[in-house]
């Protein structure tokens, strides 16, 4: 296994990732792990490059986690192809993929010790997705477990799950240096996902509608509003002129404890959920950013009809 050199070597059993893994240690190299479920995009790819950053061997783990979807979510149709992403992870510096199958992720059946959240898993997406971040917790502290990387890169799409995993290592010492990569965006704004493969056109459009209602209460905030009513007002303004967009929350909040915001300023994040028909998406702004998104800018803020 060449680090960077084209295919990467995918493992599908514990025993395989073990030989390709104690060849790394042997030479001394540290390993940078970044978590997937697979159906790879750009936005992984960029958490790729920031592993390749880090680490002398970037490791890629694609695991479509059935313990972390609700009975009524996508679990089924998630959109799955190793081949695919092997080789896009390859073409980025991915040298190893892991790509357990159930039974060798949860041999005994599911796990019967649990990581629990604690509170923060009660803040935004929680109470709308019951189990989810237990089910993300336990199997992310897995796969430390069998990987033993020394860096682990997570993406800021996942606000809540990177806060999250950066709180468990903490709390529990797992010893993984965490980064948490900039949310990418397509050309038109929407926020880089596997679930956007779920979107009609049609929906792909009121879509548009989250990342162009943050960006409007962005603008907002950088005229100088700081009321978290009058911004979150101006985002669900904008959001309406979507109605295709279901939100299910816009909160703004503290980006380390996810608290709502005593006072809004720079650095506070503007956190949001929607459905879009049957396609629940989230997203994200860091107010007053001085940079929003390094390589692909956010659609011009529609202006709201008055
Ligand atoms: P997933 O495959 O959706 O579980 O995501 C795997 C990792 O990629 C997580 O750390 C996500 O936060 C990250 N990720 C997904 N979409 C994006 C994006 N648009 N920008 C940055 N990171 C992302």
């Amino acid at each position: 296994m060449i680090p960077g050199e084209g295919r990467p070597a995918v493992a599908r059993t514990r025993e395989e990732l073990d030989k390709l893994l104690a060849e790394v240690r042997a030479s001394g190299k540290s390993v940078a792990l970044v978590p997937t479920m697979g159906s790879l995009h750009s936005g992984h790819l960029t958490l790729f490059d920031r592993a390749a950053a880090l680490g002398d061997v970037v490791a890629a783990s694609i695991f479509v986690n059935p313990l972390q979807f609700g009975l009524d979510e996508d679990y089924a149709r998630y959109p799955r192809d190793l081949g695919r992403d092997a080789d896009l992870a390859g073409s980025r510096g991915v040298s190893l993929v892991f790509a357990p199958d159930e039974s060798v992720m949860y041999p005994d059946g599911a796990a019967l010790v649990r990581v629990s959240p604690g509170p923060l898993g009660e803040r935004l997406c929680g109470p709308y997705r019951p189990g989810h971040f237990e089910a993300v917790l336990t199997v992310v502290a897995k796969l430390f477990g069998i990987v033993r990387p020394d860096f682990a890169v997570f993406g800021r799409k996942d606000l809540q799950q990177a806060v999250l995993i950066g709180r468990m290592v903490k709390d529990l010492e797992l010893g993984v240096r965490i980064e948490i990569a900039p949310l990418v965006r397509d050309e038109d704004g929407l926020a880089l996902s596997s679930r956007n493969a779920y979107l009609s056109d049609q929906e792909r459009a009121q879509a548009l509608g989250l990342s162009q209602a943050l960006a409007a209460a962005d603008g907002l905030f950088r005229s100088g509003e700081i009321s978290a009513g009058n911004l979150i007002g101006r985002f669900a303004e904008v959001a309406a002129g979507h109605p295709g967009l279901t939100l299910q929350y816009a909160e703004l909040v503290d980006p380390e404890t996810l608290e709502a915001a005593q006072s809004v300023t720079v650095g506070t994040v503007l956190a949001v959920a929607a459905f879009v028909g049957r396609t629940r998406l989230i997203d994200n702004l860091v107010l007053g950013a001085k940079v929003l998104d390094p390589r692909i800018p956010l659609a011009k803020p529609v202006e709201a009809k008055r």
